[in-house]
């Protein structure tokens, strides 16, 4: 007999890379081994040097085929076993080793939308929906747009064994929310990534689409981001290092050099207006919807817990922003 493995990886579209897969029949007793892949096809090679490596990283219980059928998250390398360019992941590796001790944890808030045709759910074909203010967890067929596809979703994310806190429906029609973790930093960009793919293709099954677009509609429509919550044991324990982190952040060049790498059309979204901070221009509070960077009201209660990077665009890379919060807070915290 044999098993059902699907093989995800993440290609080298720019500026936003993209999740592909494909299937392979594995004898059963036998694990989903290294595979290969034609790399011009995905941006990831030229036509005369195509072939490019899959190396499984992890695997989880496929919740749309069932039975044995498994999803296998993996690396790409080049033939002659070096990580690809696009392989972000093999970034973050050593620097998740590097501060483990510090123990980081994240929860990643993944905001999407779904569109059908060319707008997002819930849209009329003509003119445009009430005004926001309803829409943010709302109850109703006036305001609810994709409920069915978004509770198979997390069905589909529980049966994979995913780490997900919570689920919400957003500030505009057809754009909802999920959570990924408290998790530590591999494992948090893992499971999303994979939380991804099975969003996108759990739509699929009801015609939908699902984007990462931080500004999916022009106009006074809130966008959508990845807000990045984040602590270190420290963090979870007292004060100073919840204010050292933030001080971190926001020091030298580290804004700027953040910003560039937390997704493509980050000025788009991140005007000042619609709960966000101006892109150029670095700030922290306490319940402060309006900064950078926000302390959770009950964190400053308690004197402990995690800071919430909000500035991530929805469509950011989860290696790319774990990796450059553990390196810019857990240096200073080392110190
Ligand atoms: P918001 O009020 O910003 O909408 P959410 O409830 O959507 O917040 O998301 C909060 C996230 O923070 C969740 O993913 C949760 O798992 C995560 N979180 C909670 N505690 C910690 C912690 N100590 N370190 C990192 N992340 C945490
Ligand atoms: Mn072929
Ligand atoms: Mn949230
Ligand atoms: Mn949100
Ligand atoms: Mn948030």
């Amino acid at each position: 007999m044999s098993y059902k493995a699907e093989y995800i990886w993440i290609d080298g579209t720019e500026p936003t890379a993209k999740l592909r897969s494909k299937t392979r029949i594995i004898d059963d007793g036998a694990e989903p081994g290294t595979w290969g892949f034609d790399g011009s096809s995905t941006n990831q090679a030229t036509g005369n040097f195509s072939d490019l490596v899959l190396r499984p990283v992890s695997a989880y219980p496929d919740p749309i085929r069932g039975g044995s059928a498994v999803l296998v998250l993996c690396e790409v390398f080049t033939v002659d076993d070096r990580p690809h360019r696009s392989n972000t992941r093999s970034l973050l590796r050593p620097v998740a080793e590097q501060f483990a001790d510090q123990e980081p944890l994240f929860g990643i808030e993944q905001e999407y939308t779904f569109f059908q045709g060319p707008r997002p759910l819930g849209f009329p074909e003509a003119g445009y929906p009430a005004p926001q203010g309803g829409y943010y967890c709302g109850v109703g067929a006036d305001e609810i747009f994709g409920r069915e596809i978004v509770e198979k979703h997390l069905d589909n994310c529980l049966a994979a064994g995913l780490t997900i806190s919570g689920i919400n429906a957003e500030v505009m029609p057809g754009q909802w929310e999920f959570q990924v973790g408290p998790l530590n930093p591999l494992d948090v960009a893992d499971q999303l990534w994979i939380a991804r793919w099975l969003l996108y293709r759990t739509a699929e099954d009801f015609g939908v689409s699902a984007s990462l677009d931080p500004k999916p509609a022009e106009g006074d429509w809130n966008g959508a981001g990845a807000h990045t919550n984040f602590s270190t044991r420290a963090m979870r324990s007292g004060y100073d290092a919840i204010i050292e982190a933030c001080e971190a952040l926001g020091r030298d060049d580290k804004p700027l050099e953040h910003i560039r790498q937390y997704g493509a059309g980050i000025e788009a979204r991140l005007t000042g207006a619609h709960e966000t901070a101006p892109w150029n221009e670095y700030s922290y509070g306490v319940s402060d919807r309006g900064a950078s960077v926000r302390i959770p009201w009950q964190v400053e209660v308690d004197k402990k817990g995690y800071i919430e990077d909000r500035r991530p665009n929805a469509n950011v890379d989860p290696y790319v922003v774990t990796r450059l919060m553990v390196d810019t807070c857990c240096t200073a915290l080392d110190k």
